[in-house]
């Protein structure tokens, strides 16, 4: 389970994440919540952006679908209409033949219902005319159209053979005038059917090949427009990786690199893979002020922790030091050991050689100092000519072992300062040693201190050791040498 901690006002409170509450749903996000993350970060402004595009296109799709489909139903719905505009002349043509056959029964037995029948289907077919002449509102504007032709010829040839229709009906069948009747009759039928039906089967090809026209010409701007959304799809991801990679990429790891900064990572660099536009130049900016400041902050560093003369650790530094390296031997039990280091009768040397050559021996006593000791222990400067050697991991034989190397290579050591004859100088070491979670810093100090005082009474050149219990200096000397 993880914890959330309040920044302010419940301080102190630790409570549960909402989302790992047993049994609670996350909470959806506010709308104020919504609009911060919109104000504060580019990327999800971009998203947005980019979801508007996709929208765009998919609602022009959208719309365009619903347009052709509107389209080609008002086409379907004409070519409906068309359909039954034209349903007359259908009818016209089975009532023709109709009539023929009933001229024909008529012709064998002369029934004077045939003749009824024959003239109630007459007056279909003039009707079916009259209806089919009513679409075709100015036939004047149809005249060049041969299909209002056949209809026009249809109707000629009907009347043709209604008028012969009536002579035959009212012949007598032995006549010759009957026979020619009939034969105008029928001839009549004949050629009124055939033009109706070819004006009925020529329309319907005519609409129909339209239709499957509409249609091939809409599936085929159907596959356009469907290639033309899918490629405008392809083009806006394809865009929108490009300028993440580009731009948004770029701008983030700027704003990384502004993170590590303000955590004094100054050896952060950012990395973008365009040095040569804008966002690279700011990069390329960017590194060559964090180099700057790197540079500038190892110095500051150096300067605010080192002596300017020997370059030692200075004794704020040392006095953090020392408290940082008690807590790392507290932490994995290990003793940790102190030297206080003075060199003897310096103000004597001062006296007889000149303060700068005095400096010059304070330099070479650190130098050897730091040659003497293992990597990892540290030599401070204290005070004027006094010096602390912090040796973390050490115990006291050890401690003392190192201190007598110290002093005996300081007593060994000859400083060419520009004097007639080279000058020796020795030093006395006080030295203190601590187990782990046995006493603070301060006091380390103070008994490596005391051992210092007790080595200078005693004599001088000579080291003492702190006793480990009291951290008083013990008695007598533990280790004298005399140059
Ligand atoms: P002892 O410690 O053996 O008792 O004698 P001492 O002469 O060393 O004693 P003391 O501590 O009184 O003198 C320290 C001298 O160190 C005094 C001062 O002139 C000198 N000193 C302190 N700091 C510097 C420095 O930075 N450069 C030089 N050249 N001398 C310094
Ligand atoms: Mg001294
Ligand atoms: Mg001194």
């Amino acid at each position: 389970m993880s914890i959330s901690y309040p920044e302010n006002g419940d301080a102190g409170k630790i409570r549960p994440a909402s989302g790992d509450r047993p049994g609670s749903r996350r909470a959806l996000p506010t709308w104020t919540a919504i609009t911060r993350r919109f104000r504060r970060s580019i990327r999800v402004r971009f998203v947005f952006a980019l979801a508007c595009a996709l929208l765009g296109i998919t609602l022009t799709a959208a719309v365009w679908k619903a347009s052709q489909y509107a389209l080609l139903s008002t086409f379907e719905h004409t070519v409906h209409e068309v359909r039954t505009d034209i349903t007359p002349s259908h009818n016209i043509a089975v009532s023709l033949l109709e009539a023929e056959r009933l001229v024909r029964l008529y012709e064998k037995d002369q029934s004077p219902a045939l003749a009824t029948e024959f003239e109630l289907a007459a007056g279909a077919i003039e009707s079916n005319f009259l209806m089919f002449v009513g679409h075709l509102t100015n036939v004047e504007e149809h005249q060049d159209d041969i299909d209002v032709h056949l209809m026009v010829s249809a109707y000629d040839a009907w009347q043709g053979a209604r008028q012969a229709a009536s002579g035959l009906f009212a012949r007598n069948p032995e006549t010759p005038a009957f026979s020619a009747s009939f034969h105008d009759t029928t001839t009549g039928l004949e050629s009124a059917y055939a033009a109706t039906s070819d004006f009925y089967r020529r329309t319907v090809s005519e609409i129909e090949r339209h239709l499957s026209n509409g249609q091939a010409v809409s599936s085929w701007a159907g596959y356009v427009m469907m290639s033309a959304i899918l490629a405008g799809y392809l083009i806006l991801i394809l865009t929108s990786l490009y300028v993440c990679r580009s731009i948004l990429h770029p701008i983030e790891s700027l704003q990384e690199g502004a993170r590590r900064l303000g955590k004094r990572d100054f050896a952060h660099r950012v990395r973008l893979h365009n040095k040569a536009d804008e966002l690279g130049q700011l990069g390329r900016a960017f590194n060559v002020a964090a180099a700057s400041l790197q540079r500038l902050y190892r110095e500051l560093e150096h300067r605010s922790t080192r002596d300017g003369l020997t370059g030692a650790l200075n004794r704020a530094a040392f006095t953090e030091r020392l408290s940082a390296d008690c807590a790392s031997s507290d932490r994995h039990e290990r003793p940790l050991s102190l030297l206080m280091v003075d060199i003897d009768f310096f103000k004597r040397v001062n006296d007889m050689h000149g303060h700068q050559t005095g400096d010059r021996i304070l330099q070479g006593v650190v130098d050897l100092m730091e040659n003497t000791i293992r990597p990892g222990d540290v030599v401070a400067r204290y005070g004027g000519e006094e010096f602390a050697v912090i040796l973390p991991d050490t115990d006291e034989r050890e401690a003392v072992a190192t201190a007598d190397r110290i002093r005996r290579a300081v007593e060994r050591q000859l400083f060419d300062c520009g004097a007639a004859e080279p000058i020796t100088v020795t030093v006395s070491i006080g030295c203190a040693c601590r187990q782990p979670d046995a006493m603070p810093s301060e006091d380390l100090i103070e008994s490596a201190d005391a051992a210092l005082y007790q080595a200078k009474r005693t004599g001088r050149n000579r080291v003492v050791k702190a006793h480990p219990g009291t951290g008083k200096p013990s008695h007598p000397v533990a280790l004298v040498s005399v140059a």
